[in-house]
């Protein structure tokens, strides 16, 4: 286990998940002070060598002003109405306060299966991944219009929560307007105590989450807790603090106040460790002597490596790696489905667009998607 620490500076890759009753008053609207400062905040973390996505709630809220819709509960297709207008004003909005900084934004859409489903799930994950290799921030929210089901508030926390472990983020940061997690529910108990870190999600830290929740935040803490449990057992940390001051990182990184998760090992060898833990195998790639010798070197798996091609999978199945000897080296996601596998092994990243006709992957496994088995002996090979 992981002890966390109360700052930012250890965590690389951060997600924050930003409530909606942060960013939307329900009577004046957007809270134009504050997201400035949060982006003001999103620009300091950059400069100091942190990536950073953004889960962004508040389509609703503001789409519901925009359109005018009534107060009270809505309908699921006026909620999705409200999303459709909402999220325009929403990620301009975003798009705006960052380019201040000269930082761009770049709005993806996702639904829960997206983060579940694994071929969407890699579409969504090497997008995101490009944009953060570019030095843009990623402004996520839940594609509420086409959301199947009724739309809750406190869904972005559990979707804040897989996008962390998608992306093997160290630190999942949830700002709402509670300050983290009290031993029972502070407005009802006198003796409520503040909760600094929870090294374990027990049933006693569940049974405190109790339903601590304000109009905008329905969800409240259960969503939270829910969240705290996808995110530590993939290795991310994750802290629950409140985001209602101006500046809210800084704050947080000056005073640490909040309710810290301490994550279970660490984001990429918990992935790495899912991987190889995976039972069925849909095909097997087998690799020549230079490729096993990338993988274990911790490069991607490239087609130029491959030397045959077995089994029938789609883009998102786990696959078996053979090394030349013919024994099992690892496990990977496959980025290409089996028919273009077989047409590009052994062939150079450059002739693949024109063999398959289109622009494919970099590489046939990509070195986050790869469990390599640890040597034995003493490393030869
Ligand atoms: N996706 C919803 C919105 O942007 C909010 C869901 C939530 O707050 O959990 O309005």
């Amino acid at each position: 286990m992981n002890a966390v620490n109360r700052t930012l500076s250890g965590y690389r890759r951060i997600v924050i998940k930003i409530g909606s009753s942060l960013l939307v008053d329900p009577k004046t609207g957007m809270k134009g002070d504050w997201l400035r400062s949060l982006a003001d905040d999103v620009a300091m973390l950059k400069a100091r060598n942190h990536e950073v996505l953004i889960v962004s709630s508040g389509a609703i809220a503001l789409g519901r002003r925009i359109l005018n819709l009534r107060r009270g509960p809505l309908r699921l297709e006026e909620s999705q109405a409200a999303a459709a207008a909402g999220q325009i004003a929403l990620a301009r909005a975003y798009s705006e306060a960052l380019g201040h900084h000269d930082i761009q934004a770049g709005q993806i859409l996702v639904t829960l299966s997206d983060t579940e489903e694994r071929r969407r799930y890699l579409n969504a994950r090497s997008t995101i991944e490009t944009l953060l290799k570019v030095g843009a921030v990623p402004i996520i929210n839940e594609n509420d219009t086409v959301a199947t089901s009724e739309i809750r508030y406190g869904d972005n926390d559990r979707l804040a929560a897989r996008v962390a472990t998608m992306m093997t983020s160290d630190l999942l940061v949830l700002f709402s307007d509670i300050d983290g997690l009290y031993t029972a529910p502070p407005a009802q108990d006198p003796e409520a105590r503040f909760v600094e870190r929870v090294p374990v999600i027990s049933h006693e830290i569940e049974a405190m989450a109790g339903d601590v929740g304000t109009e905008l935040s329905r969800g409240g803490m259960v969503t939270k807790i829910e969240a705290g449990k996808i995110a530590t057992a993939s290795g991310t940390a994750m802290v629950i603090a409140s985001g209602t001051r101006l500046n809210p990182v800084r704050s947080l990184d000056e005073s640490g106040y909040g309710t810290w998760f301490d994550a279970v090992g660490n984001p990429v060898s918990s992935r790495k460790k899912w991987i190889a833990g995976q039972l069925g195998v849909c095909g097997r790639l087998h690799l020549d002597e230079g490729a096993e010798r990338a993988l274990n070197s911790g490069k991607s798996l490239l087609a130029a490596g491959i030397r045959k091609v077995e089994g029938d999978f789609v883009r998102g199945d786990i696959v078996a790696l053979i090394g030349p000897a013919g024994i099992e080296i690892g496990r990977g996601i496959v980025a290409y489905d089996s028919q273009e596998a077989r047409a590009i092994f052994g062939r150079q990243s450059s002739e693949i667009t024109g063999i398959l006709g289109y622009a494919g992957r970099s590489a046939v496994v990509h070195r986050d998607d790869l469990a390599v088995r640890p040597m034995t002996g003493d490393n030869e090979g």
